[in-house]
């Protein structure tokens, strides 16, 4: 392959949004990167998936070049919390921290676009269709094992980072998963209802499963959590059934649902490894985390890792040395492990249906609600993150 070096100082598996946004920060901090990406340049990405991003996190995409002023997209101004059938709820607003927006939705392909133009613009070194089957790491550099186009090829790099998911994190001496299977798929559908959503998000704790209605152009984006058997039945079902499921569950505060585009499925499963560093390699994104999406924090976490990331490595001579890696775990421990902790106790505290869990739940969030320092915490961890 014409173009590419033998020996990188960076390499950067995945170029999922995590890996393209940390390629970008990095390129333009000066640093010699190279990208390696599975996919073909310009093959469509089939993903249902709109992301809720932060403010926060906008403005990083932004500030990379990655949020070019036509990218289709909707604001979140308020975020809407409550339960079925019970008390309480909580309504977080950009007042709260005086921002011009909570949060920003966007299609998961629009955005891998955005990142992709903006890679090409910044003339980062990318290498489609380039799978890696292999990384070691030796002393003074990695070692990777790629596919190219279907030729087996071998590079070092003195640092590697692992942006592709997970499965390659696992073969890294000392670094284990540990997993919990929730059991439920996510069931995703574009809905259309009677009124307009006024920029607001709604997470909604039903008696069927916590979902989210994410405002999308004149439309939401539906994200229910379903047991699999249920999200299979409601992917084949006439659109009528999930619509009256939905009314039923949500009540009229959008008036009436009137219609229901293709939906899409997701198995759900909580991964975390014990760390994100082994040798001169490092894991970001969802290969060092994944985790239920009630919470819409996945890649605003990963986006966090890149940053996090690219902040360690800054002025810093052996990118891949240990010492350094190690400052980075250290750095990213508290928000990894706040959110994911945060968003499987969402999980767990919202399972119970019996009426001291309701009670407990509608205390909470009413507390959250008429408290402006805790309700401005609450909104910081989740357009910041924590320990940023
Ligand atoms: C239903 C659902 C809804 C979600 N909603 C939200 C939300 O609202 N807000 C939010 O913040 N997060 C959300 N998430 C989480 C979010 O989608 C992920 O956190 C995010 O996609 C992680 O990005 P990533 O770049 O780390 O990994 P990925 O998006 O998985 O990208 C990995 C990339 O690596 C490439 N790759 C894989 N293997 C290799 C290899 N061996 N060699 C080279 N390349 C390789 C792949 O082709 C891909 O491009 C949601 C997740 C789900 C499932």
């Amino acid at each position: 392959m014409q173009g590419l070096p033998e020996h990188c100082e960076i390499v950067i598996v995945g170029g999922g949004p995590v890996g393209a946004l940390a390629a970008l920060q990095l390129a333009r901090a000066g640093r010699d990167v190279t990208l390696l990406e599975a996919r073909a340049k310009d093959s469509p990405v089939r993903d249902a998936r709109a992301l809720a991003l932060s403010w926060y996190s906008r403005q990083q995409l932004a500030a990379a070049g990655a949020w070019p002023d036509d990218l289709p997209s909707t604001v979140i101004d308020s975020v809407h919390v409550s339960q079925q059938g019970g008390f309480g709820r909580t309504l977080l607003q950009q007042s709260d921290l005086a921002l011009p927006h909570l949060g920003v939705v966007v299609d998961y392909p629009a955005l891998i676009a955005a990142l992709a133009a903006a890679l090409t613009t910044a003339g980062v070194r990318v290498v489609w269709q380039a799978r890696v089957t292999e990384v070691t790491s030796l002393s003074r550099y990695a070692r990777l094992r790629v596919e190219i186009a279907g030729q087996a090829r071998l590079l070092t790099s003195r640092l590697v980072v692992l942006a592709e998911g997970g499965a390659l994190a696992e073969s890294q001496p000392g670094i284990t998963r540990h997993v919990h299977d929730y059991q439920q798929s996510a069931l995703l559908a574009m809905v259309t209802a009677s009124q307009p959503h006024r920029h607001i998000a709604y997470e909604r704790f039903s008696e069927r499963g916590p979902f989210a209605l994410l405002p999308h152009g004149e439309q939401l984006m539906l994200v229910w959590t379903r047991s699999h058997a249920d999200a299979a039945r409601l992917q084949e079902a006439d659109g009528s059934v999930l619509l009256a499921e939905l009314q039923q569950a949500f009540g009229e505060r959008l008036g009436e649902f009137v219609s229901v585009g293709e939906r899409a499925v997701f198995p759900l499963a909580l991964r975390q490894l014990n760390n994100v560093h082994s040798g001169r390699v490092v894991m970001i994104g969802n290969a060092a985390q994944t985790m239920h999406p009630v919470a819409a924090q996945g890649f605003n976490l990963g986006l966090r890792d890149a940053v996090g990331l690219v902040q360690t490595l800054a002025g810093v001579a052996d990118v891949g040395d240990a010492a350094v890696l190690r400052r980075y775990g250290a750095a990213r421990r508290v928000d990894s492990h706040a959110v994911v902790g945060f968003t499987h106790s969402l999980i767990q505290l919202f399972d119970g249906h019996g009426r001291a869990a309701r009670t407990l739940r509608g205390l909470g969030m009413n507390a959250i609600d008429v408290l402006p320092p805790l309700r401005k915490a609450f909104a910081e961890h989740l357009v910041f993150g924590v320990g940023m």
